[in-house]
């Protein structure tokens, strides 16, 4: 993920009023000099659901190692 300079984007919270603290990733150079409006939402939800689907699939793994390991023995 990169802005329009071709940098990586950091992460701040938003200091606007109907988004006060909400988190989101905007161009590094963001109230310094010509941004290139960079701009996305960094839910924790988006996060937590692609965590939950990295579980999700550790888990099967598991499942599967523990199938294969009784059959080993
Ligand atoms: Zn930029």
């Amino acid at each position: 993920m990169v802005c329009g300079h071709g940098e990586r984007p950091i992460l701040r919270t938003s200091t606007k009023k109907d988004n006060p603290g909400r988190r989101f990733w905007g161009c590094v150079y963001y109230e310094v000099q010509d941004t290139c409006d960079f701009f996305r939402w960094a839910d924790p939800e988006t996060g937590g659901a692609l965590q939950d689907s990295k579980i999700a699939r550790c888990r099967k793994k598991i499942t599967t190692l523990k199938t294969r390991l009784k059959d080993v023995e």
